[in-house]
C-alpha cells in the first residue's frame, strides 16, 4: 500500500459538549488551545462537565468514550504543541480526557 495515497487522517470532534447552559453563562466546555474550562477556567473537563457529560451521554456511553478520546488527542496536539518540553505526561492527559469515562469494567459493574 503507498502510503501517500491514504486518506488523510480525519480531525477530532469538535468540543461542543457538554451543550447545557445555565442562563447565559458559557457552557463548560474547553477554551482551546489551553483546555481550560469556559465556564469555571478549571482544566477541563471539570467536574461540573463529567457530570454533564455523563447525563448527556446517559443512552450513549460508547459514543462518550469516542468523544473523550478525540478530545484526548486534539488536547495533546495543542499541549504539546504550546509546551512541548514540560507539558503534562501522555498518561496524565489520558486520566484526564480518558479514564475517567464510562467504558470502564469497574463503572460497567458499579453503574457509577
Ligand atoms: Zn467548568
Amino acid at each position: 500500500m503507498n502510503p501517500d495515497h491514504l486518506p488523510p487522517p480525519r480531525l477530532g470532534p469538535h468540543p461542543e459538549h457538554p451543550r447545557h447552559r445555565t442562563g447565559n453563562q458559557p457552557p463548560h466546555t474547553p477554551r482551546r488551545p489551553l483546555w481550560t474550562c469556559r465556564a469555571c477556567a478549571q482544566p477541563w473537563p471539570c467536574p461540573e462537565a463529567r457530570l454533564l457529560l455523563k447525563a448527556e451521554y446517559h443512552t450513549r456511553q460508547q459514543n462518550l468514550s469516542i468523544y473523550l478520546a478525540g478530545l484526548y488527542y486534539e488536547a495533546m496536539h495543542d499541549l504539546y504543541h504550546l509546551n512541548p518540553h514540560d507539558g503534562p505526561s501522555p498518561r496524565q492527559l489520558f486520566d484526564r480526557f480518558v479514564a475517567w469515562g464510562p467504558f470502564r469494567r469497574t463503572t460497567e459493574t458499579t453503574h457509577e
